[in-house]
C-alpha cells in the first residue's frame, strides 16, 4: 500500500511506501520508561489510531518516505525487506511482502531513485536496500547514490567488524552489497543533498541518527526516522525507546526537534507513526501536543 502525505510546502511531495501498518508490541515494551496508566493517559494512549487498548498493542507503522523534489527523487528509509534472514524477530525473517508493487504503485521507476537514504542503520530502515537476484544481494536501485552519515557509518562499521550479528546480521545482506557496488556515498551528518534539502544530526536512537530537512520560503518540513517512534512521546518526550543507544541523548534529540517546529506548521513525518503518519506540533502550558 502507498499513500500520500498532507501536502508539505513549497515544490515538495511526500508519499509513504507501507511495508506494514497495525497492532503491533505493547506500550511498556516500546517505551520501558512508561508506567501503563500514564502511556494511557496520554492523548495518544487514548487514541483508537495509535493504541489498541483491548489488546494493549501499540499500533506502528513499517514506510519508506519517497520524497519528490524539483531536481531528485529520494526515499529515506528502507523498512525490513523480504527474504531476509532474522530468526530473532518473527516480524522481519524471511518476509515475502509487496513493498517493491506497492513502491511501483506510485508511479515512479525503482531505477528513477536518485538518492537513498537511510536515517541510521537498524535492520528496519535499510531492508530494501538490497534484493536477492540469482541467489546474491544486489541494490534494488539500481542508479541510486546511497547517502549515508559518517558517524553512523563509522560506528556500524566498527561495531560489526567484532560482532557480524548486531542488527540481526542486516550489515551483511543490507549494507556490505551497496558498498561492493559502488552505490555507498558517505557524507556528513549536516550534508546538504541539494538547494534546500539537508541532513539534521539528531544522536541519540543511534549515535550517527540523522533527519532530513526540508526548506521551501522559510517553511520548513522533517523526516525524522526514529527521532520519535510514537505520537504519545509527543506529550511525554522523556520516554525513549527500548531500541534507542543513548536514552538521554535520544531525549534531547526528541526535545530539540519538537521546541524547533511547535507553531510554526512545520510538517514532521516520522518512520514508524500509522496513517495520518504527518503531524504539526502545538505548544501548551504543560508542554507539546500534536495539532491533528
Ligand atoms: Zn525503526
Amino acid at each position: 500500500m502507498s499513500a500520500n502525505i498532507a501536502d508539505l510546502p513549497g515544490p515538495f511531495a511526500a508519499r509513504r511506501v507501507i511495508e506494514f501498518e497495525g497492532p503491533y508490541i505493547a506500550p511498556d515494551v516500546l517505551l520501558p520508561d512508561a508506567p501503563l496508566p500514564e502511556f494511557q493517559a496520554t492523548r495518544a494512549g487514548r487514541d483508537p489510531r495509535f493504541y489498541k487498548r483491548d489488546t494493549n498493542q501499540i499500533i506502528m507503522a513499517n514506510h519508506g518516505v519517497l520524497i519528490i523534489t524539483p531536481r531528485s527523487k529520494i526515499l529515506i528509509d528502507t523498512c525490513i525487506g523480504n527474504n531476509k534472514h532474522r530468526p530473532r524477530n518473527p516480524h522481519w525473517h524471511m518476509r515475502t511482502g509487496p513493498f517493491l508493487d506497492d513502491f511501483k504503485a506510485t508511479g515512479v521507476k525503482l531505477s528513477e531513485i536518485d538518492y537513498v537514504l537511510c536515517t541510521h542503520l537498524h535492520g528496519d530502515h535499510v531492508g530494501w536496500n538490497t534484493v536477492l537476484q540469482d541467489g546474491r544481494w544486489v541494490p534494488t536501485f539500481p542508479r541510486a547514490k546511497y547517502l549515508l552519515g559518517r558517524t553512523e557509518v563509522t560506528f556500524w562499521r566498527d561495531a560489526i567488524a567484532k560482532d557480524p550479528e548486531l542488527n540481526h546480521g542486516s550489515w551483511g545482506d543490507s549494507m556490505q552489497p551497496i558498498f561492493d557496488a559502488g552505490q555507498a556515498v558517505v557524507v556528513d551528518d549536516d550534508h546538504e543533498i541539494e538547494p534546500g534539502v539537508r541532513l539534521v544530526p539528531a544522536p541519540g536512537h543511534t549515535p550517527g541518527n540523522v533527519m532530513i530537512r526540508l526548506e521551501h520560503g522559510g517553511q520548513v518540513s522533517y523526516v525524522i526516522g526514529d527521532t520519535m517512534h510514537h505520537p504519545a512521546q509527543i506529550e511525554r518526550p522523556e520516554w525513549s525507546s527500548k531500541f534507542c543507544w543513548d536514552k538521554n541523548l535520544s531525549a534531547i534529540a526528541r526535545d530539540g526537534l519538537l521546541k524547533a517546529v511547535a507553531d510554526t506548521g512545520a510538517w514532521v513525518i516520522p518512520a514508524h507513526f500509522p496513517t495520518p503518519t504527518a503531524l504539526r506540533i502545538e505548544s501548551h502550558a504543560h508542554g507539546f501536543c500534536s495539532a491533528g
